[in-house]
């Protein structure tokens, strides 16, 4: 596998990390029709909970030290940066 391909592979991974995350904290919710990742609810008790969950996730090495470079802060500015969609799909649908 080649190294830009692993980079890749870990882009990837650390974005579902963030959006596994954000969906345990209340954050973002997935649609179970479509798989949409649409926000819930972004208040600050929630972002609270997902640097929570985030930092206990790091001290059990549920997440390895090869995502966000290692750095807990790494990933909670990842958790900050997350987004989803104002609609999912089917709510897309059903308004046209
Ligand atoms: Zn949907």
């Amino acid at each position: 596998m080649s190294r830009a391909k692993d980079l890749l592979d870990i882009q990837f991974a650390e974005q579902d990390i963030v959006e596994e995350i954000a969906i345990m904290a209340g954050i973002l919710t997935r649609c179970e029709m479509c798989d949409d990742v649409v926000w819930l609810d972004d208040s600050e008790d929630n972002y609270r909970l997902a640097y929570k969950i985030a930092n206990k996730m790091v001290t059990e090495g549920e997440i390895g030290p090869k995502y966000f470079n290692g750095n807990r802060r790494t990933l909670t500015d990842a958790i900050k940066e997350v987004q989803g969609s104002l609609y999912c799909h089917c709510e897309i649908v059903m308004m046209e």
